[in-house]
């Protein structure tokens, strides 16, 4: 018998399948406990299931969607790059970073890239496909079980456009959320997109509780569409526009991210830009030194990096400056450095 895929399915979804098998709503809450907020993937734990119902389970549904294939760890931090494998014999990458009594976990929304971001090396590899709900949260599941520190903040920074694969995001990020599945506060989950608009317009006007970042990238259109192709469809000015609508409070501030690249968009005019663009709003300007990805693009050296974060502490009104030094340069875990590329060659 064909296995059909269990993980990702929300509450809902998980008592009609119960109701379909003839079991009660009831025991589709204890799957949900199990899966979700245990972290199990394995039938035979479930140890409050009555036997019939188990094995029904296990003849039927597969709980698990990925396989470890391979973690590095980061010689000067405590990083580590987990490469996973799919049930189509796709690899993606996840992050777990662990910084003082935080550990941050950046994972993947897509198997790939289409935005097509010069900067970056998922953009690169070109896109494949979509990951469910279920691929989404097993990345946090399986991370869980790598480390004894629980997991304090989940990050869609990894490989894809989370915003290009709205509703699985969503719908995992619900599943994060929930006191009854893990339990992470709303100002603990950062979904970032390159500037999907009809997607943000939809984000904003859903109420979404979760951060939302911005990469920004670029203070004129001319320069941001260069880096960012999209950008020719989807202006600064029109996401400017969207983002103003957004309930930002003292907790929940739009982050707009800023990659610096050398020579490209690191002037002090680009500052003051960027400085205006940002008092417009209540946020946070996280400035992102480039990380290699072994092209055309370079990081400005440390005194222009300087400079430019001078400039934006000048002329903060309305948001704060912070500067991302990312981790794990030494094993490409670094923004924009996930690829798989190498694996899903022939
Ligand atoms: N697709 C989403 C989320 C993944 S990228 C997005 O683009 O927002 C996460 C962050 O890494 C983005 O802000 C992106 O601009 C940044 N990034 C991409 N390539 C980078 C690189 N080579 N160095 C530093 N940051 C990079
Ligand atoms: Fe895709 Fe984000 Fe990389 Fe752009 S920066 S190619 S949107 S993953």
């Amino acid at each position: 018998m064909v296995q059909k895929q269990i993980k990702g399915l929300d509450l809902d979804e998980l008592t009609l399948l119960c109701k379909g098998n003839n079991f009660s709503a009831f025991r589709a809450r204890q799957l949900y406990h199990w899966m979700y907020r245990h972290g199990v993937s394995d039938v035979k734990q479930m140890d409050n299931l009555p036997s019939d119902m188990s094995t029904c389970m296990s003849n039927q549904y597969q709980f698990k969607t990925l396989e470890i294939e391979n973690i590095q760890h980061s010689t000067s931090e405590d990083t580590k790059k987990i490469l996973f494998k799919t049930h189509d014999e796709k690899f993606i990458e996840s992050v777990s970073m662990i910084d003082k009594n935080l550990h941050t976990v950046c994972i993947s929304s897509q198997v790939g890239c289409n935005v097509d971001c010069k900067f970056c090396a998922t953009g690169l590899m070109g896109f494949s496909r979509n990951l469910s709900c279920g691929e989404i949260i097993d990345q946090i599941i399986e991370i869980r079980g790598l480390r004894e520190e629980p997991i304090t903040n989940v990050v869609y920074m990894g490989m894809g456009e989370p915003f290009l694969n709205y509703n699985e995001v969503i719908k995992s990020a619900k599943i994060l959320h929930d006191p009854h599945g893990m339990n992470l506060g709303r100002n603990r989950i950062t979904i970032s997109t390159s500037g999907i608009l009809p997607k943000i317009k939809q984000y904003i006007s859903e109420g979404q509780p979760y951060k939302l970042a911005i990469s920004l990238n670029a203070t004129t259109d001319e320069t941001r569409t260069g880096i960012i192709p999209i950008n020719k469809k989807w202006t600064i000015e029109m996401i400017m526009k969207e983002l103003a609508k957004y309930p930002s409070d003292k907790k929940n501030r739009i982050m707009l991210e800023y990659v610096l690249l050398k020579g490209v968009n690191d002037t002090m005019q680009d500052a003051e830009r960027l400085a205006s663009y940002a008092n417009t709003l209540r946020c946070k300007v996280n400035v992102i030194p480039f990380n290699d990805i072994g092209n055309e693009f370079s990081r400005p050296d440390e005194q222009t990096i300087n400079r430019f974060i001078g400039v934006l502490h000048k002329n903060q009104r309305h948001y704060q400056t912070l500067v991302r030094w990312s981790k794990g340069v030494d094993i490409d875990a670094a923004c924009g450095q996930l690829s798989t590329a190498r694996h899903d060659a022939p």
